[in-house]
């Protein structure tokens, strides 16, 4: 991917540095260590302390550095891209991966609700991926953004409206920045997990119907892992996608082929 920088391996991330949003716990931790592990140094961003991220991508050798920023604005958009520049000289993955979801029935769905969902998962996300292609251009390198989406880029569900319009507006958004910027050197993908195992899921699995009727249409049989998502998150990372453009990947244990 990078110029001058020839590999055998083209799965291989050494001397590249990802930038991953929500990268302290669940599914932004398993990407941040996959990619540690191909060789990438992280900057991880987050509002909550990254030690146990810090300690997991020690582990593999690659640098790490913890960037703390709230998205539920963009104000700290432009810092974030200042400081991994700062620190390791370039910026070349960015993984938009922190999300919130409120539930609710939409016929009582507040704008608070509303607001705060679209704001992290979608403007936010906006704004980082534009700030990082501003600097991918500035530095004349080729750039991967993989957005984090979901079951619901593809499906309506129940009882989360903003997080299904979030979550189908990053695929859209997807496919418009890869029309944008496919002819830059730049490439937009995004990942669509299925129903995985973290802090996000922890309401439907403490719920004993949603439970059994989730693991029933799962043809995998089991929720998914974090690290279930590595070797997507690597591939799009890397310079064997570098043809890759617009695809929303799902990664969900079969649940769309059902
Ligand atoms: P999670 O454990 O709740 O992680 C969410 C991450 O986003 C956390 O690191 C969280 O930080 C961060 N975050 C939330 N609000 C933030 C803010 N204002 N500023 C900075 N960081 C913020 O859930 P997850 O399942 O790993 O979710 C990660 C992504 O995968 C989300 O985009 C989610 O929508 C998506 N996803 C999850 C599933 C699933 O089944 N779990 C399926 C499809 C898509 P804090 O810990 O500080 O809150």
């Amino acid at each position: 991917m990078s110029e001058g920088i020839s590999r055998g391996n083209p799965f291989d991330l050494t001397g590249l540095t990802a930038i991953v949003t929500g990268a302290n716990t669940g599914i932004g931790q398993g990407i941040a260590v996959a990619l540690a592990r191909a060789g990438a140094g992280i900057a991880a961003v987050g509002r909550s302390a990254m030690d146990e991220t810090a300690g997991l991508v020690a582990e593999t050798g690659a640098p790490f550095l913890a960037i703390q920023a709230d998205l539920g604005s963009i104000e700290p958009v432009a810092s974030i891209i200042r400081q991994t520049v700062e620190w390791s000289g370039r910026a070349d993955v960015l993984v938009n991966n922190a999300g919130i979801i409120r539930r609710a029935d939409s016929i009582d769905f507040t704008e608070e609700d509303w607001d705060a969902v679209m704001n992290v998962n979608l403007k936010s996300a906006f704004f980082l991926a534009q700030a990082f292609a501003r600097q991918l251009l500035a530095d004349g390198r080729p750039g991967k953004v993989i957005n984090i989406a979901s079951m619901l880029s593809f499906q309506g569900g129940i009882r989360v409206p903003s997080y299904t319009a979030s979550k189908s507006g990053i695929a859209g958004l997807t496919r418009l920045l890869a029309c944008e910027w496919a002819a830059k050197g730049i490439n937009v993908n995004a990942i669509a997990p299925g129903y995985f195992a973290t802090n996000n899921t922890e309401a439907l699995r403490n719920d004993d119907k949603r439970n059994t009727d989730i693991l029933a249409r799962i043809p995998a049989g089991r929720w998914g892992k974090p690290e279930d998502l590595g070797g997507a998150a690597v591939f799009l990372a890397s310079s064997a996608s570098d043809y890759v453009h617009g695809v929303t990947l799902p990664v969900d244990g079969g649940w769309l082929a059902r």
